[in-house]
């Protein structure tokens, strides 16, 4: 992951957890994102690996419809101040903000019209949910059954751990079989960050 850059965010999105592939799709969608979405996902892409410079390549490209000026004025501050490369207390100075983890993210107040932030197995329709896991290629009838479920007994990470295993169904079977990791390698994901590592590593 070493070669991490802003041009290997859209390949390396088809391993993010939905919550950030919804973020990605939304900003690739409409060249923009609001406050706490960018807020959100910049977090995830530093949690990630992806160095200062290159996050704000990727803003910058991202956000095709603004200007230089505008970018530099109004977003770019934000940013570096996620990265503790400017304000906040001693404390953050050089080390920023810490990605979200899926508490942090289910408890946070539902997102507002236009807004993508949020766990998406708690903030979309069931019906939205279902068309979004099929949009990223969740197709098998069983599992989104299984999805509905959990999403009505309010057990969205489990909605999100059953995704996972699907998607990631032969590889973790590999990995049993060979012994190569253990019990506690496949514990049940709580952090978005962790659902990125995992699948990357399982896919590489
Ligand atoms: Fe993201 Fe966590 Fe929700 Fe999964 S359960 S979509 S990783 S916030």
């Amino acid at each position: 992951l070493s070669t991490i850059n802003a041009v290997s965010i859209d390949k390396l999105s088809q391993n993010f957890p939905l919550c950030m592939q919804n973020l990605h799709m939304t900003l690739r969608a409409n060249s923009h994102l609001k406050h706490y979405g960018r807020l959100q996902y910049t977090l995830f892409l530093k949690g990630i690996g992806l160095s200062l410079e290159e996050c704000i390549v990727f803003w910058r490209r991202s956000f095709k419809l603004i200007t230089d000026d505008k970018f530099h004025k109004e977003y770019k501050y934000n940013i570096r101040h996620v990265y503790g490369d400017v304000g906040g207390d001693a404390n953050r100075r050089g080390r920023g903000y810490t990605p979200y983890s899926c508490q942090k993210i289910l408890t946070e107040p539902l997102p507002g019209p236009g807004q993508a932030h949020g766990c998406p197995y708690r903030t979309f329709t069931v019906e939205n949910l279902t068309g979004l896991l099929q949009r990223v290629g969740i197709q098998d009838r069983e599992v989104l059954n299984g999805v509905k479920d959990d999403v009505k007994k309010q057990r969205y990470h489990v909605a999100c751990n059953r995704v996972f295993e699907f998607a990631h169904k032969k590889e973790i079977k590999k990995v049993k079989d060979e012994g190569t990791w253990s019990a506690t390698d496949l514990d049940t994901i709580v952090h978005p960050n962790t659902y990125f590592k995992r699948s990357w590593l399982l896919k590489h």
